[in-house]
């Protein structure tokens, strides 16, 4: 099965991504996180990425469509993927379907979280990442067990240097501007499942996994 995690940054992408991929049986594909760790790791890539992304602006299209691709035709995405941040805008939305179609693939369902914009922005301030596995925690409504520390790998938390209220803002902008086309494109092609994510993480979580035939996390 393919998936597509639509949604807002701040919108619990990866968080419930984190919950349904081992239920699902797919791999989980985060663009964002593909951009950090070739920029850990100092690459071209990553330095040209970075400059956008401490904007709050998109990496250009075709840099983005080239690295997802490269990463989905390995072959521990054959039995599937959940794709998250991934495509945000109408032509990467169009390249995937067209490569998907390529590898005899399609995207099987879209799930879009929905959440209020004010509370996008609370959410994103109080976020913590572990730099190990990129699970989120938040200092309020879901706070690691030991200060700093992941609870599921010990990995260091840290805060995004994107997740500064200005930079969300853009983020946001351009989420609206950008990736909101990407909803209809799917609701067109009769894939697009919307989810409330204004709610607790278990409950979103559930909907989720029902929404896609799987046991809840
Ligand atoms: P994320 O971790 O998904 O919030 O992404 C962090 C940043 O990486 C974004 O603000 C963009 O600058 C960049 N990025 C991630 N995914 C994409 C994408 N599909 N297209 C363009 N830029 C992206």
């Amino acid at each position: 099965m393919n998936v597509v995690l639509l949604g807002a940054p701040g919108a619990g992408k990866g968080t419930q991504a984190a919950l349904i991929t081992g239920a699902l049986g797919v791999v989980h594909v985060a663009s964002g996180d593909l951009f950090r760790s070739a920029l850990k790791g100092k690459t071209e890539l990553g330095l040209l990425a970075k400059t956008y992304m401490d904007k709050g602006e998109l990496v250009p299209d075709e840099v983005t469509i080239n690295m997802v691709v490269e990463r989905i035709t390995r072959d521990d995405c054959a039995n599937g993927v959940l794709f998250d941040g991934f495509p945000r805008t109408l032509s990467q939305a169009q390249a995937l379907d067209e490569k998907m179609a390529g590898l005899d693939r399609a995207i099987d369902k879209t799930v879009y979280i929905e959440v209020p914009e004010e509370e996008l922005v609370k959410r994103l301030s109080g976020r913590w990442i572990c730099r190990e596995c990129q699970v989120p925690y938040h200092e309020i409504s879901s706070p690691p067990k030991v200060a700093g520390k992941c609870d599921a790998c010990g990995g260091e938390l840290y805060q995004r240097a994107d997740d500064k209220e200005e930079t969300v803002r853009e983020r946001l902008k351009v989420f609206l501007s950008e990736t909101m086309p990407i909803v209809e494109y799917y609701e067109r092609q009769g894939k697009l499942i919307r989810v409330d994510g204004n709610r607790q993480i278990d409950v979103v979580s559930a909907e989720i996994s029902g929404v896609l035939g799987v046991a809840s996390a």
